[in-house]
């Protein structure tokens, strides 16, 4: 039974963690990925990504129903087109109260594999478009206030250390 997982906070290096492409789809993966799942429903958030959980797979859960019964898993994923912009409001679990519009592509197709290991394409607008393009940017190492102007993230972390306490490890 693997070690039982959290959602990390910022400003825990994790967040910053280079990661690796998936390339053995074992029993291994798959709990993990259950495991986030449960850590994401438990949070209600829409999305978590392998880095928020101190882990360093190319992978990321997601779920956008309206009744957070539809999990998604996305494993070295890729997107492979993109088109117009949208800005949205977002939140993240590793930034808890914290939200900032951020500028992101309105429709994108992504292709990547499930947890196993069959290749799998997908397009997606709106509000599952906003959650992959975030979730992506964390397997990249890229937090949503890096998505901001300087002067808006300096605002967005002034506001998170009023709002947190918050510890360097
Ligand atoms: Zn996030």
């Amino acid at each position: 039974m693997a070690a039982p997982l959290k959602i990390l906070q910022y400003p825990h290096k994790a967040l910053r963690e280079p990661t690796h492409q998936v390339t053995d789809f074992n029993d291994a993966l798959r709990q993990h990925v259950q495991q986030m799942l449960s850590l994401m429903y438990e949070d209600q958030a829409v999305g978590l990504a392998s880095t928020q959980v101190g882990l360093t797979y190319r992978l990321f859960v997601v779920d956008v129903s309206p009744q957070q019964n539809q999990p998604e898993c996305f494993i070295n994923p890729e997107i492979i087109e993109s088109c117009g912009t949208k800005l949205y409001e977002e939140g993240c679990a590793s930034f808890p109260g914290l939200y900032a519009k951020v500028l992101r592509a309105d429709t994108i197709t992504v292709q990547y594999y499930d947890e196993f290991g069959e290749k799998k394409t997908q397009k997606a607008n709106g509000l599952a478009a906003n959650c992959i393009q975030h979730e992506l940017d964390h397997v990249n190492g890229i937090l949503f206030i890096d998505r901001l102007s300087k002067l808006k993230k300096m605002m967005m972390l002034k506001k998170y250390e009023k709002l947190n306490r918050v510890t360097d490890e």
